[in-house]
């Protein structure tokens, strides 16, 4: 068993999908027409908020929201952004390829998420935003985290790569449950193909309410003009393509069943798996303790378990035919490409990195499949 078949995953919808790109290519307008404008529609009424603006991937999505916040006045050169310590690089880089400062944050065992109890101590005054990321496919916002922003006039930015269909529920009674990518300022997404909702090559999206935002998003990633020919900010060529965008509509429509179904395959993984060397993190958080996982909905991007003999654990599951994959093996401050923080420690991240194995869970596993992951692993 793959990991992660995408051959499977399109063909759950293989028609719909086979049609929406051939009327692309049959339809002889490749970007910036019906289908993008149709996505960015249907993409932003499904995350609740008033726009979406498409863009070529994931990266990009975050990277021109800082963009646009310095082209906006809102941030300037050396302005400091708070981020998870171990998160996947890309929310690093487009906080310092943007010439801002990523300030590391440590996440909780438990929910692996950026730990909200340690945000306050790493404000200074140079601190202008805060990029929690939806790790996993569970949902890292907190009141706790709004507050502070609020508090310190920090901009919420969430990298929502992980994390389609999320929910959050805020004050259950009075306002019922928010999608993430609605909870803060303005957020990105990746629908880079393995992801809940994936595209058949790179695609993003950054969603807002802030008009103005978007507007300067959207401009930014069309060279800097919102008017043809005319150029008033140095942007890049940053765009959705038609065929992409018809794909993803078509997709979006299934998101919350194939969530469904990841739902379902964690449950049994969580009830089920039984080994003492594999611990499953914040477990006993997901069902017994709000206050821990708030009122987060989990949509499973990722499964983790964490094992101290992870590699063995790997190959073991591998010899017997399971596909598995380590989310990640080497945190951002111990790459190469961030050298400058390769003496520090964050013990926690470490420890995780170390320890993090992904089981497959997916909406295109059988249940044989699920009891068959569920037996090797107890047995190992
Ligand atoms: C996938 C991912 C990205 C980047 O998305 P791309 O579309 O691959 O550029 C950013 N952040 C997180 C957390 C991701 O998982």
């Amino acid at each position: 068993m793959e990991y992660l078949s995408l051959k499977k995953v399109t063909e759950q919808h293989q028609q719909e999908i086979d049609d929406a790109v051939l009327g692309v290519v049959n339809g002889g307008w490749y970007l910036q027409g019906e289908a993008t404008k149709r996505f960015e529609h249907d993409y932003a009424q499904y995350i609740g908020t008033d726009y979406c603006i498409g863009c070529g991937n994931g990266l990009d999505a975050l990277s021109l929201i800082f963009r646009a916040y310095k082209e906006l006045g809102c941030m300037s050169d050396g302005d400091e952004v708070i981020v998870p310590a171990n998160t996947y690089i890309a929310s690093i880089l487009s906080i310092s390829a943007n010439g801002l400062k990523p300030v590391l944050v440590e996440p909780r065992l438990d929910t692996l998420e950026i730990d909200d109890a340690r945000i306050e101590e790493s404000i200074t005054d140079r601190t202008r935003a805060i990029l929690i990321v939806h790790l996993y496919g569970r949902c890292a916002y907190s009141e706790k985290i709004q507050s502070l922003c609020t508090k310190y006039h920090l901009k919420l930015i969430e990298d929502n790569a992980q994390a389609h269909g999320c929910q959050y529920t805020l004050q259950p009674s009075l306002f019922g449950a928010q999608h993430t990518g609605s909870l803060g300022h303005a957020a990105a997404h990746s629908f880079y193909p393995g992801k809940n909702l994936g595209a058949l090559g790179d695609a993003g999206a950054v969603t807002t309410d802030d008009e103005a935002l978007a507007s300067t998003v959207r401009a930014l990633g069309n060279y800097g003009s919102n008017k043809k020919y005319v150029f008033p900010m140095k942007g890049v060529n940053s765009r959705i393509d038609e065929i992409q965008a018809a794909v993803l509509d078509v997709k979006l429509k299934y998101l919350d069943t194939g969530n469904a179904r990841r739902k379902q395959i964690a449950e049994r993984y969580i009830d089920e798996l039984d080994n003492p060397k594999v611990t499953i993190p914040g477990a006993d958080g997901l069902h017994k303790a709000q206050d821990i996982y708030a009122l987060g909905d989990d949509v499973w991007h990722i499964f983790p378990v964490l094992c101290d003999s992870r590699d063995d654990l790997q190959q073991y599951l591998r010899r017997n035919g399971i596909g598995t994959m380590v989310h990640y093996p080497i945190p951002p401050h111990k790459q190469g490409a961030y050298s400058e923080w390769n003496n520090r420690t964050y013990p926690i991240t470490e420890y995780i990195h170390a320890r993090e194995l992904s089981l497959p869970c997916n909406q295109t596993m059988t249940d044989e499949e699920v009891g068959e992951v569920i037996r090797l692993v107890n047995s190992y």
